[in-house]
């Protein structure tokens, strides 16, 4: 009973994992990808990158690169961090949209900057779906 108890608080204890994202400025603005629904879908079947989250984990935000060539970056993410911090929450992992990994020509630049100023786990990648999808 006790032993029950015990795993049960540490449950209860167990800290919710908080997932950002950041998108490409020009998928988004041309609505190549509507609403980020590729990774929103993607996030609530735990596909992709996603994969390897329980139910605990949570999107809390979605930012772009900034614009060409992604130069900003650092700025959306701190602004993102901030608003987290401000309603109490911490970014646990940042993912780096498919889009950006997977057509950006900057991207090595930019994932390059964010590894290097970010102290959050950084994923390349976020949905398994082709650009092609409806
Ligand atoms: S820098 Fe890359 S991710 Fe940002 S808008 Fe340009 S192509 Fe998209």
């Amino acid at each position: 009973m006790e032993i029950a108890k015990y795993l049960t608080d540490l449950h209860l204890c167990k800290h919710m994992k908080n997932i950002a994202i950041v998108a490409c400025r020009k998928v988004r603005e041309q609505t190549l990808c509507p609403g980020d629904t590729r990774c929103l879908v993607a996030f609530a079947r735990r596909e992709g990158e996603f994969s390897r989250y329980d139910d605990d984990a949570k999107i809390i935000g979605i930012v772009d690169c900034g614009e060409c060539p992604g130069s900003t970056v650092l700025l959306q993410i701190a602004a993102m961090n901030s608003t987290a911090l401000a309603l109490g929450e911490k970014i646990d992992a940042i993912h780096i949209g498919k889009c950006i990994v997977s057509f950006c020509p900057y991207k090595e630049d930019m994932m390059k900057a964010i590894k290097e100023k970010v102290s959050v786990e950084i994923v390349e990648g976020t949905h398994p779906y082709p650009p092609n999808l409806p």
